[in-house]
């Protein structure tokens, strides 16, 4: 049985002609001789009735501290709903369907509550509905604990519920529908300019997933290098190829360009900037080891750390920015900090070891008139802190300087 895993998005299912297209696109996996396994997104974005933003903020309406197993009961109910419907909608164009919740499609996870990884995938469920139906629809972003309890899989986590059962399946490919056509250069609603990429590397868009682009969640696509499953990232409302996700050149006789430096752009908005600073050597006297257990004990994650004898940055996103003051109040060092920025990075394999990129990054930037706050690098990346207000015009500049509109 040759199996083809679809995802889609909370914009490809929210209303009724959306749900039409995506019909469509599972006509076409049909055609191709498949049994398929769709999975799904909460319908919509906040406002919309039964969007993850909105049921979040009906049961913050009644008490603002949700506990996390009942944030993650409530959650659920988002993507189940969207089974359910998308189940109906197949079943009346006439195709056999049915549908399940995570938990019921075999995803099980840790015991992490709205942050939890799936540790197995029991599939003979699954596999056995799929002998009598044409298509299984699986409420993605969820699954269960071996005690039964419910979880969510973090923000984007359909994409890793498709992924995951797309390698326990075997699946020929996995193919994520959103409302763009695939991996851009940058996100297009900054960057205009931004071109659809039809190829890009594994480790590549997981670099630009980590470094902010939400096209596609970084842990579906680790999955799906592990498992060496072609992933697609393609549109639900165009005929566009989309982008194949490979292993590298060569791959099934893609061409890949290897003459840019730098392949895309990604940006995390709404960071918090954090300086402690002291008169006397903070590694010494294990006040930088402190920094650190108090903000990891807190499970706040930080980011673009500096380390040096009199003085610690790092920046935080903003939504946890106060908890962090706090905690960090103990440790009794100055402390500077302030919210409103933003972390824009140039992403590529081929920038490795290529001389030059951060002196074509700072210039570009220079000459743009923005003003870098702090910046990190790796062989495949570079980020620059820059106030908010500069951060479309940086990435902009940035996509004209490496030359990626084309
Ligand atoms: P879905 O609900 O389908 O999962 P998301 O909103 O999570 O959709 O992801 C799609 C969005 O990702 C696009 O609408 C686009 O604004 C954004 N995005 C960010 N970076 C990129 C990029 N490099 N290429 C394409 N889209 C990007
Ligand atoms: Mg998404």
């Amino acid at each position: 049985m040759k199996i083809l895993v679809q995802k889609f998005g909370g914009t490809s299912v929210a209303t009724q002609d959306q749900r039409k297209q995506v019909v469509g696109k599972i006509r076409e996996g049909l055609k191709k001789g498949c049994r398929l396994v769709i999975v799904v997104s909460a319908m919509g974005r906040q406002g919309d009735p039964y969007a993850t933003d909105t049921l979040i903020s009906l049961a913050t309406k009644e008490n603002s501290r949700i506990r996390p197993r009942e944030f993650d009961l409530l959650l659920s109910c988002g993507e189940i709903i969207s089974a359910v419907i998308m189940t109906q909608a197949l079943r009346s164009a006439g195709i056999n369907a049915t549908a399940l919740s995570g938990g019921q499609a075999g995803i099980i996870t840790d015991s992490h509550h709205t942050q939890a990884s799936i540790i197995q995938v029991k599939t003979e469920k699954i596999l056995k509905l799929m002998e009598e139906y044409e298509v299984v629809v699986v409420a993605g972003f969820q699954g269960v604990t071996t005690e039964g309890e419910i979880t969510t899989l973090g923000r984007g986590g359909s994409d890793t519920t498709a992924v995951a059962l797309g390698a326990a399946l075997n699946a020929v490919e996995v193919e994520v529908y959103t409302d763009v056509d695939g991996v851009m250069t940058a996100d297009p609603r900054m960057v205009p300019e931004a071109r659809l990429l039809k190829t890009i590397t594994y480790s590549e868009v997981s670099e630009m997933a980590h470094l902010g682009a939400k096209v596609v969640h970084p842990r579906a696509v680790e999955i799906a290098m592990s498992a060496r499953i072609p992933l697609r990232i393609k549109s639900t409302f165009s005929e566009e190829e989309g982008t194949l996700i490979t292993d590298g050149p060569g791959i099934s006789g893609v061409e890949i360009k290897g003459d840019k430096v730098v392949t895309g752009l990604a940006y995390i908005n709404d960071v918090a900037q954090v300086i402690l600073t002291a008169d006397r050597n903070l590694n010494q006297d294990g006040t930088a080891l402190k920094v650190f257990q108090l903000l990891a004990e807190a499970g706040i994650s930080v980011d673009m750390i500096q380390v040096s004898p009199d003085r610690i940055s790092f920046i935080v996103e903003e939504a946890r920015f106060e908890e962090a003051q706090a905690v960090l109040a103990d440790t009794k060092l100055t402390m500077d900090a302030a919210k409103g920025y933003a972390k824009v990075a140039v992403v590529g394999a081929g920038m490795r070891g290529v001389p030059g990129v951060m002196a074509r990054v700072i210039s570009c930037l220079y000459q743009a008139g923005i003003s870098i706050i702090q910046t990190t690098d790796s062989h495949t990346n570079i980020a620059c802190l820059v106030k908010k207000e500069d951060m479309s015009g940086a990435l902009r500049a940035l996509h004209e300087e490496f030359g990626l509109g084309g």
